[in-house]
């Protein structure tokens, strides 16, 4: 279970409103991306679902039950950053367990879900190691790993490739391909890169300056832009 509605959703700091109005419906297992130029309010969409910021006004429901006052560790997601955010004193395996043990996940099963997420992304032969002695993709799969083991009903994605070389890239953006696949979980995904927009998304929302412009399917809004804005976004290459 993982669909996502949101209504109406405004979002001012002071008096500058960067969310003026955004209504989105996520089914689940779906992948959404949203795209759009810097500063149109990916992030503080992303991190009004998460509860990490509070609405001015509207509502988050998150499978049927409204979640707008849902403190973030009880809303069942999990947010994966630009910046991977490890603890440098902790192993890889510390690292994604700490937030189970800090719920008072049993060992057992914390080990056990580590054993499956780090199966799945190849982290096994790193568990012991500090992310010090990690690559920078290394170290964004702990921290995807990190959000697997929660078992979340929402995965939340703000840029997580943007720190990572070509070709780094890539192969994580087909890890995360993968992994939406093996666990059949509804993810949503900001990036300004259309490549990854294009290959990841069952469905892509533009942004821009705080609304939605047009929401649809890469094919679709490839081929049926409902604006110049959409057509340049989606269209062409930078
Ligand atoms: P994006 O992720 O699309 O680049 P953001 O959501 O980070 O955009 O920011 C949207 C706008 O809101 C920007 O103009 C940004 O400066 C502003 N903003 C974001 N967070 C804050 C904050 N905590 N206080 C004031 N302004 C903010
Ligand atoms: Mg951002």
């Amino acid at each position: 279970m993982g669909s996502l509605v949101i209504e109406n959703v405004k979002k001012a700091f002071g008096p500058v409103e960067v969310l003026k109005g955004i209504n989105l419906e996520v089914t689940d297992g779906e992948f959404v991306v949203f795209v759009g130029p810097s500063g149109c309010g990916k992030s503080t969409l992303l991190r009004v679902i998460a509860g990490l910021e509070d609405s001015t006004s509207g509502r988050v429901v998150i499978d049927g039950a409204d979640v707008s006052a849902t403190p973030p560790a009880k809303r069942g997601i999990a947010m994966v950053f630009q910046t991977y955010a490890l603890y440098p004193h902790l192993t890889v395996k510390n690292n994604m367990g700490l937030g189970l043990k800090q719920a008072g996940t049993p060992a057992a099963e914390i080990d056990r879900r580590i054993g499956i997420a780090s199966s799945m992304l190849s982290l096994e032969p790193y568990l012991e190691r500090r992310p010090a002695e990690l690559s920078g993709g290394q170290r964004q799969r702990v921290a995807i790993g990190r959000a697997v083991v929660r078992e979340p009903k929402l995965f939340l994605f703000d840029e997580p490739l943007s720190n990572l070389d070509a070709a780094l890239r890539v192969n994580t953006r087909l890890e995360i391909a993968q992994l939406h696949r093996r666990l059949k979980a509804t993810m949503i995904y900001v990036t300004h890169d259309q490549v990854e927009a294009m290959t990841l998304a069952d469905k892509i929302v533009v942004l821009n300056a705080g609304r939605i412009e047009q929401i649809g399917g890469p094919m679709e809004l490839y081929n049926s832009p409902a604006n110049e804005f959409v057509a340049g976004f989606i269209g062409s290459p930078k």
